[in-house]
């Protein structure tokens, strides 16, 4: 059995702690080194020409790249993973790597909005048809396929909105069609969500959040079924698409202690997030780790672990401005979008039309928080004077 192969049998944590590390390839030392790198030399001719040599030109891949890439790979379960500049990038170039034009792509209405700018503005000059759908819509999405329907972009639990989504139920119809199903897998991330092994085609992850995890560096990931990869590693290659050796090794960095992590943002988020449901002034969380929450059936059916984002509606009497009092006077939550940093963050949220299959929510205004590693106690008493201010 090859190293990776034993590994793959071994629990998160210890997949995640030995992934891609190959201290015998670097004298011993217990991480790749960091590869600042454009030309590779080649011994002879006959070398350069032959194709054997492991590298060629740092664009195509380094040490430090392969590190991180062969670790996603095990981790998702992928047949191959690439490197996008942004978590945004990696979204295009999933998309791009399966859609031509004259195709047709279904995306979920709850989808991360420059994803949807993305579509409306590059997909559609490119020749492709975009069709939102009712991120609660299940196996009905079938309905909605058409002959050129060649991909399904889902996102569960939906940006801002936090919408669950049967993915099992969509992979199934997609593949049926011979079309590929996308997700964006960012809020659950590959330790809690096993995109792959639920059906899922192109595993995106926005890096820039929990992986690095320290709100220092931006990077993306797309992890591959066996079906999607060809497409993938030719789209990314012919895109010319690469990321720096430094960020690449904060994410390596971030990945080591990626389960420590998510296990106390998954832990202070839902005691938050229970603590915020019984307030008076809080008409609903959508937080699907909540038993109260319409999507928690599927999320415990499918993932195992919830991370540290959610959002909560304030009730109708409270006004925008009151809402803006509340963010405005906390102190630990820093006012900032991005979000899977050690710390925690507010925004209030603003769909502005960008649901179009869905009815906009209605009711109070809403929040969105990313619960950090701080103490909860901490926590709870810089929201109790957010309530404050927004009754003074
Ligand atoms: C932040 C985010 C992205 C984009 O990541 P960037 O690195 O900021 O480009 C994609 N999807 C989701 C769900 C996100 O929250």
């Amino acid at each position: 059995m090859s190293a990776s192969q034993s590994n793959r049998a071994r629990g998160l944590a210890t997949r995640l702690t030995h992934a891609g590390r190959k201290p015998e390839d670097f004298h011993g030392f217990v991480n790749p080194p960091v590869v600042h790198a454009s030309t590779v030399l080649f011994p002879d001719c006959a070398t350069m020409l032959s194709g054997g040599q492991t590298y060629h030109y740092a664009r195509r891949g380094n040490p430090t790249t392969d590190a991180l890439e062969e670790a996603l790979a095990e981790l998702e379960g992928a047949a191959g993973v690439r490197l996008a500049a942004s978590g945004l990038n990696a979204v295009s170039v999933a998309l791009l790597s399966c859609l031509s034009s004259g195709d047709h792509v279904l995306i979920t209405d709850s989808a991360y909005g420059p994803t949807r700018h993305f579509a409306e503005t590059t997909l559609k000059r490119l020749g492709v048809a975009v069709d939102y759908y009712d991120p609660a819509v299940g196996a009905g999405i079938e309905a909605l396929f058409r002959p050129n329907t060649r991909a399904v972009m889902t996102e569960a639990p939906g940006s801002l909105t936090f919408e669950m989504q049967d993915i099992p139920a969509i992979a199934e119809v997609a593949h049926a069609r011979d079309a590929l199903v996308v997700m964006d897998n960012t809020w659950a991330t590959p330790c809690f969500f096993d995109a792959i092994g639920h059906g899922v085609d192109l595993s995106v992850q926005a890096g820039t959040k929990y992986l690095i995890g320290h709100s220092d560096a931006m990077l993306g990931t797309v992890a591959a079924s066996e079906r999607a990869w060809p497409g993938l590693k030719e789209t990314h290659g012919a895109l010319g698409m690469h990321v720096g050796p430094d960020d690449v090794y904060l994410a390596l960095r971030g990945l080591r202690t990626l389960e420590v992590r998510l296990r106390r943002h998954m832990e202070n988020a839902l005691e938050i997030a229970r603590w915020l449901a019984e307030r008076p002034e809080v008409a609903r969380v959508r937080h699907p780790g909540l038993e109260s929450d319409p999507g928690h059936a599927i999320w415990k059916r499918d993932f195992t672990g919830a991370t540290g984002l959610f959002a909560f509606d304030f009730i109708d009497s409270v006004s925008e401005a009151q809402s803006h009092a509340f963010l405005d006077a906390l102190e630990l939550f820093g006012l900032g979008y991005s979000w899977g940093g050690f710390e925690s963050l507010a925004i209030p949220v603003r769909l502005k039309g960008a649901r179009t299959a869905t009815p906009m929510p209605t009711g109070g205004p809403s929040v969105r928080l990313h619960i950090g590693l701080e103490d909860t106690a901490d926590i709870r008493a810089d929201l109790e004077a957010g309530f404050a201010a927004l009754k003074a």
